[in-house]
């Protein structure tokens, strides 16, 4: 589509805008057929708007029980629907497959694709293949082990399943491929699950009829915990291909062995024809997590060629024959503290969808350079419903850590995949940064985690057109024709694993926002509200110095992964150094008793006790009276 194109790219306007009412991270992909818009947000929830002017027409609530917020390991987001007839299918995050009728938005059935009741979520979009509902989840920090299912679209019946990983090796192994995995293995990894889950990428070649799917990291993270005598750990961090039709494994290529990072290679696949070396070659690219641009002959599974997009600190370069990654001893670490670490868990790249532009061979990669702190747990030892990644620090060590490390930076990055090197690259002023698109028009719109939409010229990134929403971005923009009319739209929301929030959004509050532009059009951008911050002084600290110290501890073993580091929030979670009366009236109730289970904070009963519980606030309050006013006015 070329109707916006870099001489009428400042006539943009906004058309419409519609809000979702929820919110938390928006990850969603939409899809526009028959004039409607078909989206997802938080909680999995289906919303079906006219695509010329953003009505309503349904909204499909699957009713995922809001205290599960905690077993999903990286925000309740949902990256998209998918259609087939006239229906739509979504996961959700507490593990089911719906089937929706499109002309209306009843659910017509759900099915439960979790095995044995473990905390499976799902995030990711389905495909359909020939009738076939392909679905993933993931979960590998909360006991899982990897499979991805195919699914009767009409009936919801399982057709085939495949595990990524093996299972506990005293069973019968359920396919054949895992006989090529199981010698990979060593130690007790199924008991907590072993990882590989399938939780994003999946693509479909219809002339090759393969599946491709990307496999994630290992849990936990450190191979001297779940692998102690080595080996590849097959398929964890991997692309697979597989038949559609009945689920074998065709070839596969590992772009991490013996994952220790948590380097999923779950970043969506994207296929291509590209000319290399002369010669025209049918090609699958990646940009996983572990920092390698990878090119493959999406055929046969031979590995063409792959090379640093990111800064990567735990491998010099991959071998151009063996295609194995050469580690070297800055990735190397122990339980003995936390070292540092290119790229992070976050990756060099994470889910947020790449752009390819095959007029200039051009990748659009939103690109982190940002190190992890990686340390072996000492007396690792997992729990049911928490992040048992292995990679805990006492909240000392680890904010000592964090101090030492260079601040992230975000990155627009267009990639030769031919040439394996940079064609340009530009330095957003804040991270994360969103998923991206490219038109044919050569354009390039991305946006960013300080609420930015953002045009770019696709051949040198030279910024063309700029529009502020006030709401971060982490989803792709899409394009769309209608009545000879083309659009553009992006779902604006911010959350996501490992996200925080801007300072220039910190005081803004809104839910998710879906923004639709066209040439001429000139709706005002709505406004975003200040966020409402209660007015209070927190109570006057309590407990024994060793009852906070205690608290200290539980907090960074259950609170952190949403509520923030240090008790100060990431901006998106509420802050409980703002914690009302009301609110201290009623902790136990509230992280005991799930009294706030409604709005997504889970009960702790499982795992703490009333006393810890006690500890838990005597830290918090002691924090909250340890932030300066001026602090407290700029940490909303
Ligand atoms: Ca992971």
């Amino acid at each position: 589509m070329q109707q916006i194109n870099p001489a009428n790219i400042g006539e943009l306007g906004l058309a419409w805008s519609y809000d979702t009412g929820q919110y938390r991270g928006h990850e969603t992909t939409p899809l526009v057929v028959d004039g409607v818009m078909y989206l997802t947000s938080t909680w999995s929830i289906v919303h079906a708007l006219d695509a010329r002017t953003g009505k309503i027409l349904w909204v499909n609530d699957p009713g995922t029980p809001r205290e599960l917020g905690r077993m999903a390991c990286c925000d309740v987001v949902n990256r998209g629907a998918a259609l087939w007839g006239d229906s739509v299918y979504v996961g959700t995050v507490d593990g089911r497959l719906v089937r929706i009728d499109r002309t209306n938005g009843e659910t017509v059935w759900n099915v439960d694709t979790r095995v044995n009741n473990i905390h499976y979520t799902i995030t990711g979009a389905p495909r359909i293949i020939k009738g076939k509902v392909i679905i993933g989840n993931g979960g590998a920090e909360l006991g899982a082990r990897g499979y991805v299912s195919a699914y009767d679209a009409e009936t919801g019946d399982l057709e085939w399943r495949f595990w990524t990983v093996p299972g506990d090796p005293s069973l019968p192994l359920e396919h054949s491929a895992l006989e090529t995995a199981l010698p990979t293995w060593t130690g007790e990894w199924w008991k907590v699950g072993g990882g590989g889950t399938v939780w994003d990428a999946l693509a479909y070649d219809p002339e090759l009829n393969l599946l491709y799917v990307g496999t994630g990291n290992g849990a936990p993270w450190s191979r001297a915990l779940r692998s102690p005598d080595g080996g590849d750990n097959l398929f964890l961090s991997s692309i697979l291909a597989l038949n559609p039709d009945n689920g074998d494994l065709v070839w596969y290529y590992q772009t991490t062995p013996g994952d220790n990072w948590d380097y999923t290679a779950t970043q969506h696949i994207m296929l291509a024809d590209l000319v290399i070396d002369g010669t025209p070659r049918k090609v699958l690219m990646q940009a996983p997590k572990n920092g390698f641009f990878y090119v493959l002959d999406r055929a046969t599974g031979e590995f063409i060629s792959a090379e640093n997009y990111a800064l990567a600190t735990w491998a010099s370069h991959v071998d151009p024959v063996t295609g194995r990654p050469v580690e070297i001893e800055s990735g190397v670490y122990d339980s003995s503290g936390g070292v540092p670490i290119f790229p992070s868990a976050l990756g060099g790249h994470n889910w947020h969808p790449m752009a390819f532009n095959p007029n200039l061979n051009h990748v659009y990669i939103p690109k982190l350079d940002m190190a992890g702190i990686y340390t072996v747990e000492r007396d690792y030892n997992p729990e049911t419903g928490i992040n048992n990644s292995g990679n805990r620090l006492s909240p000392d060590e680890f904010g000592a850590a964090m101090a030492m490390r260079a601040e992230p930076k975000a990155y627009l990055l267009a990639w030769d995949p031919i040439k394996q090197q940079p064609a340009w690259e530009i330095e957003h002023a804040t991270w994360p940064n969103g998923g991206t698109l490219a038109t044919a028009s050569n354009l390039v719109f991305q946006g960013t985690g300080d609420g930015h939409l953002k045009v770019f010229a696709a051949e040198d990134g030279k910024i063309l057109h700029e529009v502020s929403v006030e709401i971060g971005i982490m989803a792709p923009p899409i394009t769309f024709t209608l009545d000879g009319e083309q659009y553009i739209s992006v779902v604006a929301g911010s959350g996501g694993a490992g996200v925080r929030q801007p300072e220039v959004l910190r005081h803004k509050q809104n839910t998710g926002r879906v923004f639709t532009f066209k040439l001429g059009a000139n709706k005002p951008i709505p406004a975003v509200a200040d966020k409402a911050i209660p007015d209070i002084t927190p109570p006057q600290n309590f407990g024994t110095p060793m009852q906070v110290e205690s608290g200290k501890q539980l907090y960074h073993r259950y609170c952190s992964r949403c509520h923030g580091g240090s008790a100060t929030s990431n901006g998106i979670i509420r802050d409980l150094r703002h914690a009302t009366p009301t609110i201290h009236e009623n902790w136990n109730n509230i992280v005991l008793g799930g009294m706030f289970e409604a709005l997504g904070m889970a009960s702790f009963d499982d795992v703490i006790d009333e006393d810890q519980a006690q500890a838990i606030r005597s830290y918090v309050v002691k924090t909250a009276n340890s932030t300066s006013e001026a602090e407290v006015q700029t940490a909303h």
